[in-house]
């Protein structure tokens, strides 16, 4: 790949995949302009402040900033002018037919084709329904004569919050959608720090990659999960099943952990994206739509050994730790402590919450109708049962013996597998599980 020659970049949505890539891209040396079209937050980023949290990335935006390579606006007319490369990363949020809904990727190519001085590469990182690109490209050309003279490439985003730096700029693949070939030149010299293998392929195939990678994540949390459901009932050890099953690189060991589920802005909406894809074009869709539904049972599956365990919930205190959907980020959407809380609630029982960094989202959702607590100990004290639903770092330091000394009751799920079952039966804690139906074999030792 070509040696670092900055090129003018406009980044379209200021998002947790914009503002990374802006910054990542800004402290390469390419000059960044990154246009938002909420004003407010436009402000907050001039200001110096984020409306998410994402571990290191203040101090790369104020670096960008400082070093007069990163810069916000706004207008997209105003990113735009000049640019050589634009990168869509806009929303794509569920659509009420199960599909993604693609009205902020239109409308941001829209604003783009009426703003364009001089031709440019426009790249797509959004995730999108396959055919796409394809839209975005007939949106350039018949907005703007300029707007034929661009390339479109699709380059969807695989980074994670809570590590979205370090996933951007060492992803494990690249994955670049061309169209006859055109726009690969300026890629490179934009992305040459990027040490990953790169997979050239056409925009659709790039598009389905993205989503179907989301897709096989999503299967492989819920093999998980239906395994632990089965095996938890005859008493095995599910954390050791699971390691041996992973072992294979065949199968790997990654999200083959048992637990609450998954969540996020991605996972589950990609999944029902796809599903509905597959509905339109007559595939068959169970797999997916199996996936989806064993997640969504697993905080049900929760609250029930809860109340197995503690026999009625109604008027039990239930402490839960991690709110976030995964740890390092705030981002509370679809996170499965949230379907945990609504089922705890429907069943009588008081919650008291705590996480490191999204309790002020969670405040929006649930008001006053649980409580808030200021550290993982004072959620936990006087509690009858806690919940550990994300695995913050911090939790894995908590000293489980003070921590059932101060709680009225004794029963626990960790809901991410962040203590081995024995440390929790050595401190005192009961574990909650499914209850073995009546005619289970047991394991003989
Ligand atoms: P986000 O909701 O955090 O941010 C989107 C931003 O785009 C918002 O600030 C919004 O105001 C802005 N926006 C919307 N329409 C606009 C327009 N027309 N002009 C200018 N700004 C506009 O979204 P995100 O999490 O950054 O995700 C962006 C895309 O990347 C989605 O398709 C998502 O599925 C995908 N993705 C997300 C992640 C992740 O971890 N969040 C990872 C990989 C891919």
């Amino acid at each position: 790949m070509n040696e670092a020659v900055p090129v003018r970049i406009a980044v379209i949505g200021t998002g947790r995949v914009g503002l990374v890539a802006g910054a990542c891209l800004a402290d390469w040396g390419h000059h960044v302009s990154c246009a938002d079209r909420d004003p407010e937050r436009i402000a907050r980023l001039r200001a110096g402040t984020s409306a998410f949290f994402e571990p290191g990335l203040a101090e790369l935006v104020a670096n960008g900033v400082a070093g007069g390579r990163l810069r916000f606006s706004a207008s997209t007319a105003d990113a735009v002018r000049d640019a050589e490369m634009v990168i869509i990363c806009v929303g794509t949020p569920p659509a009420a037919n199960g599909g993604l809904d693609l009205g902020d990727v239109l409308d941001a190519s829209r604003e783009v084709a009426r703003s364009l001085t001089r031709p440019a590469t426009i790249v797509l990182k959004s995730t999108v329904l396959v055919g796409t690109a394809a839209i975005v490209a007939r949106t350039l050309a018949e907005t703007n004569p300029i707007g034929e003279r661009c390339d479109v490439v699709s380059m969807p985003e695989f980074l994670r919050e809570g590590s979205a730096i370090e996933d951007f700029r060492s992803p494990a693949r690249l994955i670049v959608g061309l169209e006859g070939g055109r726009g690969g030149e300026l890629i490179g010299r934009v992305f040459h720090r990027i040490q990953a293998p790169i997979h050239v392929t056409g925009r659709h195939e790039a598009e389905l990659i993205k989503q179907l990678a989301n897709c096989f994540l999503g299967v492989k949390v819920s093999f998980a999960n239906s395994v632990a459901d089965a095996c938890e009932r005859v008493g095995a050890n599910v954390a050791e099943i699971l390691r041996g099953v992973g072992a294979d690189p065949r199968i790997g060991s990654g999200y083959l952990s048992p637990g609450l589920g998954f969540g996020g802005s991605c996972l589950p909406k990609d999944i029902a994206g796809f599903i509905n894809f597959a509905d339109q074009v007559g595939a068959d869709p169970r797999l997916f739509v199996a996936a989806l539904g064993v997640n969504e049972r697993r905080p049900v599956d929760v609250r029930n050994d809860l109340a197995s365990c503690l026999g009625d919930l109604k008027g039990r205190m239930v402490a839960i730790l991690g709110l976030s959907f995964k740890p390092l980020t705030d981002t509370i959407v679809e996170a499965p402590a949230l379907a945990l809380v609504r089922q705890l609630l429907a069943a009588g029982a008081h919650v008291r919450v705590y996480d490191p960094a999204a309790t002020a989202r969670v405040r929006e959702v649930f008001s006053s109708d649980i409580e808030y607590a200021e550290s993982a100990q004072d959620c936990v004290a006087g509690a009858d049962a806690f919940v550990i639903a994300t695995e913050w770092p911090e939790f894995a330091e908590l000293d489980l013996s003070s921590l059932r000394r101060q709680m009225k009751g004794d029963v626990v799920v960790d809901g991410r597998g962040v203590f081995g079952r024995e440390q929790l039966e050595r401190a005192g804690f009961r574990v909650a599980r499914p209850h073995p139906a009546a005619a289970a074999p047991k394991l003989a030792n």
